[in-house]
């Protein structure tokens, strides 16, 4: 077993703005808004960007222990997830425009 950090949100002070959604890169906070929040720890990977953002302070940062290979494996699958949103929210993009500059270009 290793010990690695996850983030940990104390739901009694979360007032559910779901800010840390949005700044989370993992995808590893569940909520809706107006309603407290929670880390699914198998997604997070401790990267602390949620903490700056909550304007109530109430994410902080724990400790669990898991073993070595299953958090090498979870650290490469949510890197790969990472790419392959990146690459497709830039095909999302790239498709809008070209679709814009093809409506402008038949007016
Ligand atoms: S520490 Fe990073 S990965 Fe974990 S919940 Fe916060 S923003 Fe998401
Ligand atoms: S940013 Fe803080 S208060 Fe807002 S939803 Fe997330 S944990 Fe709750």
């Amino acid at each position: 077993m290793t010990s690695r950090q996850i983030a940990f949100i104390d739901e009694n002070n979360c007032i559910g703005c779901a800010i840390c959604i949005d700044a989370c890169p993992f995808d590893a906070i569940i909520g809706a808004q107006n309603f407290s929040h929670r880390i699914n720890f198998n997604e997070c990977p401790g990267c602390k960007i949620c903490i700056k953002k909550c304007p109530t302070d109430c994410i902080k940062m724990i400790k669990i222990n898991q073993n070595k290979n299953d958090i090498l494996e979870k650290v490469k699958y949510n890197f790969s997830r990472k790419e392959l949103r990146i690459k497709n929210t830039q095909k999302i993009y790239t498709e809008s425009i070209n679709n814009q500059l093809s409506k402008l270009s038949r007016n």
